[in-house]
């Protein structure tokens, strides 16, 4: 174990019945600093954030965060995450604030009401706080799906293509939370198709074609925009 990795995969392979959606990754991720995989549809990605978030077992290989393996230490491992996928898993009838006093009871958290209206006004939804969040749009949704993953403090977000659907507005204020989450010593890991979004923040990034890393380098590394090139973009169907 390192105590230096937020996150430490090791020789990680998943198939779903002979086909590989992983193939033997190793992937290092130092503690307090952004990290972006990209990778084109289907190239492993969620699979990847899934198995870090004991959503998925491994077939080979194991992986840990901060030194808690997934599958050995599973609820310590759920403490240290917050996990931000496309359903932002809200309750459309309830206010942000009723949503995120409803996950705080769930994951049997003492949270104050000001530190629920803290975080909502972190996300910047003061002023939409009591509304029911069935009007909101995908933005919108997006900053109380955010908020939720942020109610128990986790130390390392993972978060699968956060940008998706999200309007200027928003991108900013996902932009500047990651910003804030890598100031306070958190770690951030998300995936993208973006290229100018996934490199914005990155200290590292790594690219995934069918199951293996394919590329990897820092934000800046010049290469790696040759590698999206290669890998990414000119494969994707959208
Ligand atoms: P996307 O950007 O489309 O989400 P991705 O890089 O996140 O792509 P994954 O969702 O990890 O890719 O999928 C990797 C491969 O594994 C794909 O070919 C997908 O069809 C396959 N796959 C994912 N989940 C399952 C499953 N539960 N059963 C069978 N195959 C699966």
């Amino acid at each position: 174990m390192n105590d230096t990795l937020a996150v430490e995969a090791r020789g990680i392979s998943k198939t779903y019945g002979h086909f590989p959606a992983l193939r033997s990754i190793d992937l290092e991720v130092p503690r307090g600093v952004s990290v972006t995989l990209f990778g084109r549809n289907g190239a492993g990605k969620t699979t990847f954030l899934k198995i870090a978030a004991t959503l998925a077992k491994p077939s080979h290989g194991t992986l840990s965060i901060h030194g808690f393996d997934t599958e050995k230490k599973p609820e310590q491992v759920r403490r240290s995450i917050g996990l931000l996928t496309h359903s932002t898993y809200v309750y459309r009838d309830l206010t942000p604030r009723e949503n995120l006093a409803f996950f705080s009871k769930l994951y049997g958290l003492d949270l104050t009401g000001d530190t629920i209206d803290g975080l909502i006004q972190r996300v910047g939804l003061h002023r939409r706080r009591n509304d029911a969040v069935r009007s909101f749009s995908r933005g919108l949704l997006q900053r109380v799906g955010l908020a939720r993953v942020m109610l128990h403090n986790p130390r390392v977000l993972l978060l699968d293509e956060p940008y998706t659907g999200l309007d200027a507005n928003a991108v900013e204020i996902l932009n500047r939370m990651l910003d804030e989450a890598v100031e306070e010593g958190r770690t951030v890991v998300l995936t993208t198709h973006d290229l100018e979004l996934g490199l914005r923040g990155a200290n590292h990034v790594h690219i995934i074609d069918r199951g293996k890393i394919v590329h990897s380098g820092e934000g800046t590394d010049p290469g790696i925009r040759e590698a999206y090139r290669q890998y990414v973009r000119g494969k994707d169907p959208q």
